[in-house]
């Protein structure tokens, strides 16, 4: 019985050596969750701020492109003629085109036909990075959606993803299209999907997006999480919309009407 017990004993022990050994291997059976994208995980997790922009449509001057001249010079954005191929980061279409939602028959005649500025809402929760299967778009810690152009492997699941059509794919080689390349910003090649970047490589410098430098009395830029910021106070004394806000992305480009 001694004898029997002790075997026993003995058994027990190197079962449970065994089972402790192999626990990762079971952890990696059991996970429910997909594991932690590398680019969420270095992303700062506390934050007092959360970047939005708001665009006054009414100072928006018919023709004028200052700002999305800016855009395109300090990006790299290439000037592709075939509009299948075109790259977008900021750029304009008429308010009944923007705003669907918003039309009526008796639309006031002053936003029939105005040219509304669109780019990339850089939404709260964004739907588009959701579903990147590489982790090459992921929203910090202070709104930013970014976007790792070396991630990308082209499936456009992104595009597919965001309800906004605020991604370009790069169907060709965009370089040959550059008028001046900016030797301090990257070019993408043929492959992948690019976007607005709400100028994150400008604010790390502590300037302002090159859209509101061009245009300060259009876009106003800054802090949604600070109440004293001149766009809180703007949307605090200003009638403003968002596009498809039903849709529940949470856009943070507010449009001022
Ligand atoms: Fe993503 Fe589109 Fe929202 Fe930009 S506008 S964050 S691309 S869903």
């Amino acid at each position: 019985m001694d004898v029997d017990r002790r075997g026993f004993i003995k058994l027990a022990g190197i079962a449970i050596v065994g089972l402790l050994a192999a626990k990762p291997i079971f952890d990696v059976f059991s996970r429910t969750e997909a594991p932690k994208k590398a680019v969420e995980a270095e992303a700062p997790t506390q934050t007092k701020t959360k970047w939005g922009m708001a665009i006054k449509i009414a100072n928006c001057k018919d023709g004028c492109t200052e700002c999305i001249a800016a855009c395109n010079t300090i990006h790299n954005v290439p000037n592709i003629p075939d509009p299948k191929h075109e790259i977008k980061w900021i750029w304009d279409k008429p308010y009944e085109d923007v705003f669907p939602e918003q039309n009526s028959p008796f639309l006031a005649d002053k936003l029939i036909g105005l040219p509304v500025l669109i780019l990339c809402n850089h939404c709260d929760n964004p739907p588009c990075t959701k579903v990147c299967p590489t982790g090459a778009t992921w929203k910090r810690a202070d709104g930013i959606v970014m976007m790792d152009y070396h991630r990308c492997i082209g499936c456009r699941y992104c595009m597919a993803g965001c309800p906004f059509g605020a991604r370009s794919f790069n169907w060709v080689d965009p370089r040959p299209y550059i008028k001046e390349i900016n030797p301090d910003f990257p070019t993408r090649t043929k492959g992948v999907v690019e976007k607005c970047n709400f100028c994150e490589e400008r604010l790390a410098k502590g300037l302002i997006p090159a859209c509101v430098e061009a245009c300060p009395e259009t876009l106003v830029f800054g802090n949604l999480d600070d109440p004293n910021s001149e766009i809180r106070k703007l949307l605090a004394t200003n009638y403003s919309i968002q596009r498809k806000s039903e849709l529940g992305t949470e856009p943070k480009v507010y449009y001022v009407i």
